[in-house]
């Protein structure tokens, strides 16, 4: 058989949560929270599903939370999406970022990615035909290099996909970062796939800085996020996509194909939490001190700290702990010490190393304990 992804196995996330199972660690890994949601959000579930809302939702998504969705963009970034044109509730922030990137990018088409990635941006770009044109974050410290961008575009560039909050580094783009980025794009058509899924999830006062803010980049972007992520409902598989009416028209398109419509009642119980805005603006403060807690035991070991400005990753320098490469070490540690991470080379398409492992803090206070226990040994 002719495969169409030679280079693609099992993803790292489930080769980690099965190699953690299976040596009874603490699973750090996979990023997901080991906690449950509010109940009053599966009540609201548990609500439309007794109210009799289990059918086919219209394609777009239920009318109430397109409207959450609008408000919520207009209450935190100050712009206003149409709910009728403009927004698209999809299966997740995954399904959102393959349907965009199968919506634009036509064979033959360069995408711009930003290394080191989420791993499902390259696969995604070549089940369209594209070309997948890799740009590496400055090393250590994964910043923009807006200079290798502006040398990466082309006349054949047909989009850039961005990520802030940045997984798997937990950086985040500055206003100044946007405004480069926004120049650059400025005299191109290039269009912008904005993963904006940890947008709720950012420290020590900072603003998450999303495309919507922009306006020459918003006029050419898809926002994507998740309520997975914001709601700590990973499992429920329901996001969004933000993008400007001829944008979305594309999107849909694909949409209505990919996916056709995305569960019902699932839907109105988020709309009907949405109301509350308290929950989203408290998820920064959550975090911040599930990401403190976890640094002031990781800074009692050998390992070296990165910045954790946002996401719910903290990734750490192995050099001084071991000679072990990013995934041998990864693999040691899950069946020596007993805490899986995933090593950082995995979002490299060539698996570059820099001595990086990645831990995810979304777990219960007495898990990072459990788990910081064991690290204690390095
Ligand atoms: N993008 C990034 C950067 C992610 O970390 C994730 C979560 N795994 C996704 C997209 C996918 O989100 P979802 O689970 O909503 O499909
Ligand atoms: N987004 C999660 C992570 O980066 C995992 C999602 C997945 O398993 N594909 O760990």
């Amino acid at each position: 058989l002719q495969t169409k992804l030679p280079e693609v196995g099992t993803t790292i996330f489930t080769v980690m949560s099965a190699l953690a199972a299976e040596h009874g660690a603490v699973n750090l890994g996979q990023g997901f929270p080991d906690f449950d949601c509010d109940p009053a959000l599966v009540q609201g579930v548990n609500a439309a599903m007794l109210e009799g809302l289990n059918q086919y939702p219209p394609m777009a998504g239920v009318a109430p939370l397109r409207t959450a969705v609008a408000a919520k963009l207009q209450d935190f970034y100050g712009r206003r999406y149409d709910t009728a044109t403009e927004i698209t509730i999809t299966a997740g922030a995954t399904q959102a970022i393959i349907t965009a990137v199968l919506a634009v990018v036509r064979p033959g088409d360069e995408v711009i990615v930003l290394e080191p990635c989420y791993d499902s941006y390259v696969p995604n770009i070549a089940l369209a035909g594209g070309t997948v044109v890799r740009v590496p974050l400055t090393p250590h410290s994964f910043r923009p290099d807006f200079d290798r961008i502006a040398a990466a575009i082309t006349p054949r560039t047909r989009a850039i996909l961005v990520n802030t909050p940045h997984n798997p580094s937990g950086t985040c783009w500055s206003a100044q970062d946007m405004g480069r980025l926004e120049e650059l794009l400025a005299p191109t058509e290039v269009l912008v796939i904005s993963d904006e899924v940890y947008e709720h999830m950012v420290f020590d006062g900072r603003e998450h800085q999303s495309i919507a803010r922009f306006p020459g980049l918003a006029a050419r972007g898809f926002i994507v996020s998740s309520f997975g992520k914001t709601f700590h409902v990973t499992g429920w598989k329901v996001g969004y996509v933000a993008a400007p009416a001829a944008l979305t028209a594309e999107f849909r398109k694909v949409h209505q194909f990919n996916v056709f419509t995305v569960n019902t009642p699932v839907q109105h119980g988020i709309a009907r939490y949405m109301a509350d805005p308290a929950p989203a603006r408290e998820l920064p403060a959550f975090y911040q001190r599930k990401r403190d807690l976890f640094r002031e035991g990781l800074a009692r070991t050998r390992l070296d700290l990165l910045p954790c400005e946002g996401t719910y990753f903290q990734c750490a320098d192995i050099s001084r702990v071991s000679d072990l490469s990013e995934p041998a070490f990864c693999e040691w540690l899950v069946r020596e010490i007993g805490v899986a991470a995933i090593p950082m080379s995995a979002f490299y398409g060539g698996g570059f190393e820099q001595r990086v492992v990645r831990f995810c803090f979304a777990k219960k206070d007495e898990t990072l304990r459990a788990a910081l226990g064991r690290l204690a040994r390095l």
